[in-house]
């Protein structure tokens, strides 16, 4: 018998890998069910190749079934439907923002492994979905590169063994470049990731190095690790992937060229591994001389903003999410310069008054709150 998973998100970067792994492990895995927000020609595509037993189209189309069975204009709801599906075990996730939340709750509570490449589910609703795991008996399993590594250097180690993580970040595109200039960078400049080949938001949120923050708070959810225990170093080769230090000072690393093939392939796997010949072999020679600086608060003001958000906790780190969402869209609509894109997010948490995030409801308020207050900041 082999394994069912449901992809949400399957045009996406991550979806479209997620696929190639599959594509690769047919003894041990045959895909269930796929969603997409808009890309039907794609999604068609897929489904023709896959024959999966659910498809849906989030939002192009009548509300009908149409050709290949796919469930068009499905709305929200084909989300969660293919996240329960029954003959699913594994969900990856790999929606990008927080449009992703509710399907990764309702596949936890039904008791399923999530393969979370979407982590901002977990910085705006970390604690709802902890919660949703426990109850359901779900199991959340990281997909980012980088806890990806924390989780292959800990696994079978005892709880309480862990003291610090350190996280790499590449620097993105504008590491090198006079402030001012990167304040001005164009949406192409933004796009032009040194390492890595993601989509557009997360590759701006690169730049910005708004990605590693949500990547600290993730981490924090994820490893039960308070927030001076997550560190962030700048690694412009992106080959270490993250160093995990053990309480008797011992550290650990995973290393690999970046490909994210690997870590959804582990993802799927954990704590098992199966034998893949899809990603390139490391060769440290190839690899050449690995450096390590700090991160320069003055050229990546999101990432403190990100920071002081997660120290703050309750709300705080659904409002930063909500925030960055709104002017990275703007962002790359070109309605609002790149160097805009940290102002809007910090004004956004001066105005906010956190609160706790215990209920869906209040999560989804200080969501929606952040959203109209970051878009009227921006336009003004
Ligand atoms: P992407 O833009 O390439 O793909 C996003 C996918 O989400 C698409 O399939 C799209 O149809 C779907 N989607 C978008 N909005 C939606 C909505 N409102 N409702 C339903 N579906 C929607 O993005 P990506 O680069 O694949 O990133 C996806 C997630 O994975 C993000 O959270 C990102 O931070 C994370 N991630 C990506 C990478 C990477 O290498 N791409 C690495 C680590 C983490
Ligand atoms: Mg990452």
């Amino acid at each position: 018998m082999t394994t069912g998973v449901a992809i949400l998100g399957s045009t996406g970067s991550i979806g479209r890998s997620t696929l190639e792994v599959l594509s690769r492990q047919r003894e041990h895995f045959h895909l269930v069910a796929l969603t997409a927000h808009s890309n039907s020609e794609l999604l068609e595509k897929q489904v023709a190749e896959w024959h999966p037993k659910f498809a849906g189209l989030v939002n192009s189309g009548r509300g009908d079934v149409g050709t290949l069975g796919i469930r068009r204009g499905a709305g929200t709801g084909c989300l969660v439907e293919a996240a329960t599906h029954p003959d699913v075990r594994i969900v990856v996730n790999g929606i990008v923002g927080a449009a992703g939340l509710e399907a990764t709750l309702a596949a936890l509570r039904a008791g399923k492994r999530v393969a979370l490449a979407n982590k901002e589910t977990l910085v705006m609703a970390g604690e709802l979905v902890l919660q949703a795991a426990q109850q359901g008996g779900g199991e959340i399993v990281p997909v980012d590169s980088e806890h990806s590594a924390v989780l292959q250097c800990i696994a079978g180690r005892g709880p309480g063994t862990l003291a610090r993580l350190i996280l790499t970040a590449s620097g993105g595109p504008f590491r090198t470049w006079p402030v001012e200039r990167a304040a001005a960078a164009t949406v192409a400049e933004a796009l032009q990731h040194p390492t890595w080949k993601m989509g557009k938001k997360i590759t701006v949120d690169s730049a910005t190095l708004v990605n590693k923050a949500l990547e600290v708070i993730e981490a924090h959810f994820l490893f039960g690790l308070g927030y001076q225990q997550v560190d962030v170093v700048v690694h412009p080769q992106s080959i270490v992937h993250a160093f995990t230090e053990f309480v008797d000072g011992s550290v650990l690393a995973q290393l690999g060229f970046p490909n994210m093939e690997l870590p959804i392939l582990y993802a799927l796997t954990h704590p098992q591994r199966v034998p893949d010949a899809g990603t390139r072999r490391f060769d440290p020679v190839a690899a050449g001389a690995l450096t390590f600086e700090p991160v320069d608060p003055e050229r990546f003001p999101a990432y403190g903003l990100g920071r002081t958000a997660a120290a703050a906790g309750g709300t705080a780190p659904a409002v930063f999410n909500a925030a960055n969402e709104v002017a990275v869209e703007l962002f790359l609509d070109e309605r609002i310069p790149f160097g805009r894109v940290a102002e809007v997010i910090d004004r956004t948490l001066a105005e906010h008054r956190p609160s706790r995030a215990d209920s869906l409801a209040g999560v989804l308020e200080a969501d929606g709150w952040a959203r109209r207050f970051a878009g009227e900041v921006a336009c003004s």
